[in-house]
């Protein structure tokens, strides 16, 4: 085995798609220390630089860990208000927490589709869908991205073929920071008697409480709304939001709800404090996309702006050369994206000044200036 993967991490360096880990000494925030150098932070998902703060009393209350599964000892009266209240933000009729993201998604998928269903599931979708989607026993097609006519030109032809029908889409795409328009996929999943899995990892907290807010969409019984609590919200962990049936099957089938240790209560805690200062901070946060987007005219509808570059090398040269300004924006290379760029993403605590300065540095190597070789 060693030779192998020898070779493989010489080729990925070879192809300049290795990748290491930056040991970060200061706490999450705009502001990272890296060894003795301070950066002005464009990468986080910490979208309303509420990741740093902390209510001791939350700590005190509950202790650090959690002890056992849900099902086990590990169900706390405070996930369950946690789960209340993210099912309000959701308007949905109730919700269940996942200790990730990528647990909620492999699980969520996994359990509902099964042999005899079929899955339609956007091509830019998050890895952890395609890894549900690769769990589950279900036909998948994989749709150009957002091409709905694609969905429904499928499904006329092919609903009949099978049981039960599952449109999974990202609502706001985590690389491209586009949205997707739900009231098209709506409108589909009505027509063709499907179920709507929304995945609002990177909407929740950014550009509503929920995605479907923009479209002024109510979630109904065949609407499932998977939400993290790691991104805007803060803290750790995930959710998925729908009914209160959903909700009953999962805590008794879904495999990565069962077979793991529980979200910690103090972070439940932490996570319901949280939830008292979002609203504000969005509704300035939006003021703040709106600003950067009208001066940058990269199109972006959230809080991510990808600047799309011509290859891995300047990707890396790029993010090298704002490295050395003090800005901390990471090149996104294949497989991650297929074309690479720099993924910017803005957060409350930008100042506009700040967001301008990463601007013109931007300009800076835009117009020749010199990029160090590596
Ligand atoms: C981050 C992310 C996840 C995974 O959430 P974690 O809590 O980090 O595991 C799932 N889906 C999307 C679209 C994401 O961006």
């Amino acid at each position: 085995m060693r030779e192998r993967v020898e070779r493989e991490i010489e080729k990925l360096k070879e192809l300049n798609l290795y990748r290491d880990l930056k040991d970060i000494e200061s706490p999450p925030g705009k502001k990272l220390r890296i060894g003795k150098v301070e950066l002005l932070n464009f990468s986080s998902n910490d979208y309303l630089g509420l990741a740093k703060e902390y209510d001791c009393e939350c700590l005190r209350k509950w202790g650090a860990g959690s002890g056992a599964s849900r099902l086990i000892c590990g169900n706390f009266k405070v996930h369950r208000d946690l789960e209340k209240e993210l099912a309000k933000i959701k308007r949905c009729q109730d919700s269940l927490l996942f200790s990730t993201g990528y647990m909620a998604n492999l699980g969520v998928i996994s359990t509902l589709a099964e042999e005899k269903d079929l899955i339609l599931s956007d091509e830019l979708n998050h890895a952890s869908i395609i890894d549900g989607c690769r769990l589950s026993k279900a036909e998948k097609v994989i749709y150009p991205h957002k091409d709905y006519s694609f969905v429904k030109e499928f499904l006329k032809k092919n609903r009949h073929k099978y049981r039960d029908c599952f449109i999974i889409t990202d609502s706001v795409f985590s690389m491209d920071g586009d949205i997707a328009p739900l009231d098209e996929l709506f409108k589909v999943k009505d027509e063709f008697g499907c179920v709507l899995i929304v995945d609002d990892a990177h909407a929740t907290g950014v550009i509503g409480y929920s995605s479907l807010e923009l479209f002024g969409l109510e979630p109904d019984e065949n609407t499932v709304i998977v939400g993290t609590l790691g991104k805007a919200l803060g803290t750790f962990g995930a959710f998925v939001s729908g009914s209160s049936q959903l909700r009953e099957y999962l805590i008794n089938r879904c495999r990565t709800f069962i077979y793991t240790t529980a979200l910690p209560p103090f972070i439940a805690c932490q996570t319901l404090k949280n939830l008292e200062k979002v609203k504000g901070r969005m509704e300035e946060l939006k003021e703040k996309i709106s600003f950067f987007r009208e001066f940058t005219k990269i199109e972006s509808e959230s809080a991510i702006f990808p600047l799309i570059v011509e290859d891995e090398a300047t990707a890396l040269r790029l993010s090298n050369y704002l490295f050395e300004r003090g800005f901390f924006v990471p090149a996104i290379r294949p497989p991650t994206v297929k074309k690479s760029r720099l993924r910017i993403t803005i957060t409350w605590e930008h100042t506009k000044e700040e967001l301008k300065q990463l601007w013109s540095a931007i300009d800076g190597f835009m117009k020749g200036g010199r990029a160090p070789e590596i």
